[in-house]
């Protein structure tokens, strides 16, 4: 039996942000104060975005104290930001148990402004071969006001207004759905961002896309497929042994069916694995049923040890052209923040506190 003396556990003040207006009503209930002071504090944490309790100057300063000893605004705790030569930036957060995740913050001049990149979980159990968060393997699930704060401190530390969320980060969401969904919710409720302009990427966890699509929401879903195949797809992606890609079509059909949302279809681009004319002619005639658009991501390198190879341009123009004769709209996902591995697949924690 050990006798070495027991550590005080560290105490983690409880997040405001993560709270409903229902749940901040009743904690403000709690604390003696009346209840319109939920609204006041629900507003300068979700739609002026406050960081601090100080500035919520509606508030009177003894209440302010109060809830500075028993609680934080968010828990994440930045390690490090890096900003990248296209000015991406990419967030490096530790988490009160001292995990790291990492959000990125793009923007695109052709598009509604900024992008913010959200992880879901730290780490993933997918292990698809080529994505860098794969390598790290699954360490847990995110809270709520993990998944929310991500978005709250990147935009506060912009000081400009993120309309545009994109659940690409680390992990797989639909595999943190109970709390993905309560994000969303908060995050379209409260800080007030248009559901249409919230995306779920999925490497295709069919229950959960039929438990989604149950929901009806306006968000975009974008599905991982990267190959038209079983036998390609086997290759990368252990994944497509449990969920098939006929399986999963079917219940893409199903999720647009239901929902009447047109739906992205994410294809990776590997040189030499799934980058053919007939890989492209096969994908056109898959999705030709299917309401979506399809995106184009050609790979982004994750190291050196790995087997895959991003294809030439002209490999990559000539399967967007082929593919777009099916009559989809095609679109290449360009890369951000490679230089600050921050663009897709390349979030593994790497900061330069790591290295
Ligand atoms: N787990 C979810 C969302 C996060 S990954 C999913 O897999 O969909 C976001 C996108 O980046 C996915 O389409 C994923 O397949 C892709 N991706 C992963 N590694 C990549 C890499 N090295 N280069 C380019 N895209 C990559
Ligand atoms: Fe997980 Fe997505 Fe990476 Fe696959 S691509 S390992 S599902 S984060």
């Amino acid at each position: 039996m050990s006798c070495s003396p027991s550590l005080a556990p560290i105490e983690v003040l409880d997040s405001l942000a993560g709270k409903t207006l229902g749940e901040l009503q009743a904690l403000v209930a709690d604390m003696g104060e009346p209840v319109f002071r939920a609204q006041q504090l629900h507003h300068w944490i979700y739609v002026k975005n406050a960081r601090t309790f100080d500035e919520m100057t509606n508030l009177a300063k003894s209440f302010r104290e109060k809830l500075a000893q028993h609680f934080t605004i968010g828990h994440l705790e930045l390690a490090e930001k890096q900003i990248s030569s296209d000015g991406t930036r990419k967030y490096l957060f530790r988490l009160s148990d001292g995990q790291l995740i990492e959000s990125v913050l793009m923007h695109f001049k052709d598009r509604d402004g900024y992008s913010i990149c959200i992880s879901s979980q730290v780490g993933c159990a997918v292990d698809c071969s080529f994505c860098a968060t794969g390598k790290l393997g699954f360490k847990r699930n995110l809270t709520v006001p993990e998944i929310v704060d991500q978005y709250l401190y990147v935009q506060a530390d912009l000081g400009k207004e993120v309309r545009n969320i994109v659940f690409m980060g680390q992990g797989e969401p639909l595999l943190n759905y109970d709390n993905l969904l309560a994000a969303i919710r908060l995050l379209n409720q409260s800080a007030e961002v248009g559901m249409r302009h919230i995306t779920i990427s999925t490497s295709g966890i069919i229950p959960r896309i039929s438990q989604l699509a149950q929901e009806k929401l306006q968000l975009v879903l974008a599905v991982s497929l990267h190959a038209p195949d079983n036998d390609t797809r086997n290759q990368f992606m252990p994944i497509n042994k449990k969920w098939p890609v006929e399986q999963l079509i079917q219940s893409l059909q199903d999720y647009i069916r239901l929902c009447g949302r047109r739906i992205t279809i994410e294809y990776i681009l590997l040189a030499g694995i799934n980058d053919s004319r007939e890989h492209a002619h096969r994908l056109g005639q898959l999705t030709q049923s299917l309401k979506c658009n399809i995106n184009l991501i050609p790979y982004n390198p994750i190291g050196q040890d790995y087997d895959f190879k991003r294809p030439s341009l002209e490999t990559i123009e000539a399967f967007k052209s082929r593919l777009s004769r099916y009559g989809k709209k095609v679109t290449l996902r360009m890369e951000r923040g490679t230089d600050i591995d921050a663009a897709c697949g390349q979030l593994a924690n790497q900061a330069s506190l790591n290295r």
